[in-house]
């Protein structure tokens, strides 16, 4: 079986989490702050928090640049929905803004028509390993004095114009989750350049206290153990290289989807590094069998293919509880018609040829 996501774990992360465990201490420690002290290092950031969770992350994230009851935040209606729900856990309201059918990623014209008297954040999505368009993005948060928060669950290493996603905004958020570009088991990080934040990142990350036992503010454990650090740090040293194999796999799947009639392959904007968290094509009626019924075809001949995302985030059945309703037909039609295939790592070259095959039915 080929499989649609698989993490890539090697013999160092074995023998670091064996170390750690032989240390004795495995919670929080010293391993968090070196893989902090690299991470950030490598994004180019002042300051990273680790924490448990990338949805831990976006939590805190928010929180740190103050969002709470009243105010309102523009996010994406076509990502995972920790985006837009780590909004609802501030008490604050997403606003959701059509997205670009290109790229799959919020539309900065969509945002200009969604702001208002009480939009505080915009929180974007650089959904797939491709970053938003952000000369635009920028420009607008500039002119509307928002406070910029890029969801980068799915952008480790991808870049905009020469530069790492994670530094644009106020703050942003990673995952390490294992289907991820890199993995801790579960884990995410925040980085930011400005020094508040970071402060804040780590009080609320441990229940509000900087001094043992004392609590100035009403915090969470979001604590990351030592044990995930350490895998982190390997897969960290590993990660533009686990990119490049993404990269080439992606062109290899576009160089003989190219010739298929009703597939379209990804675009991929010029000003980007696109890092292929997945790879995701749409399956348009020339095809002549339906999406779901390629699905099937695939997994028959032991491909794994998954539809990121079925359902936009405002028509999920807790969203229109909240009186949401569906209204972004450029979200709705991504969900009828978007298929991932494998991309990952550990797809081999003539696993790609096997994949390819597959979709021109030889
Ligand atoms: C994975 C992901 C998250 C949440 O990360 P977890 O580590 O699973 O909590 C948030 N946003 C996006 C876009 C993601 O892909």
């Amino acid at each position: 079986m080929i499989l649609i996501s698989q993490p890539f774990i090697g013999d160092e992360e074995k023998n670091a989490v064996l170390e750690v465990l032989s240390s004795g201490i495995v919670a929080q420690g010293p391993k968090v702050q070196e893989f902090e002290d690299r991470f950030a290092g490598y994004i180019g950031t002042e300051h990273a928090v680790a924490t448990n969770s990338g949805t831990a992350a976006l939590h805190t994230a928010l929180l740190a640049c103050g969002i709470s009851m009243g105010d309102e935040v523009i996010t994406t209606p076509f990502s995972f929905i920790a985006s837009a729900n780590s909004v609802l856990y501030c008490g604050a309201k997403p606003i959701f803004a059509d997205i670009d059918p290109k790229t799959f990623n919020i539309d900065p014209e969509e945002v200009k028509e969604k702001i208002g008297n009480n939009t505080k954040a915009l929180l974007i999505v650089h959904l797939f390993g491709q970053p938003c368009e952000m000369d635009a993005i920028m420009e607008i948060c500039q002119d509307h004095k928002l406070v910029l928060i890029e969801d980068a669950c799915q952008a480790h290493g991808a870049e905009y114009d020469m530069n790492e996603v994670g530094g644009f905004g106020r703050c942003a958020a990673f995952s390490f989750y294992p289907t991820k570009n890199m993995t801790t088991g579960e884990g995410g990080m925040i980085t930011t350049n400005d020094k508040i934040i970071a402060g804040k990142a780590r009080l609320l990350r441990e229940h509000g206290s900087k001094t043992r036992y004392h609590h100035d503010a009403l915090g969470y454990n979001y604590r990351m153990t030592d044990i995930a650090a350490a895998i982190g740090i390997e897969q960290l040293k590993k990660l533009e290289g686990m990119n490049e194999r993404r990269i080439e796999n992606a062109k290899d799947l576009t160089k003989g989807i190219k010739k298929i009639k009703g597939l379209a392959s990804p675009y991929i904007s010029p000003m980007v590094k696109h890092v292929f968290h997945q790879y995701t094509i749409r399956v348009n009626e020339e095809y002549g069998i339906t999406r779901g019924e390629l699905v099937k075809k695939l997994s028959e001949k032991g491909i794994g293919s998954s539809v990121y995302y079925p359902l936009p985030i405002p028509s999920q059945e807790l969203y229109k509880t909240l009186g949401y309703e569906s209204r972004f037909p450029k979200a709705e039609q991504a969900s009828k018609e978007v298929l991932s295939l494998p991309v990952h790592p550990k797809v081999s070259e003539r696993e790609i040829e096997l994949i390819l095959s597959a979709l021109t039915g030889n």
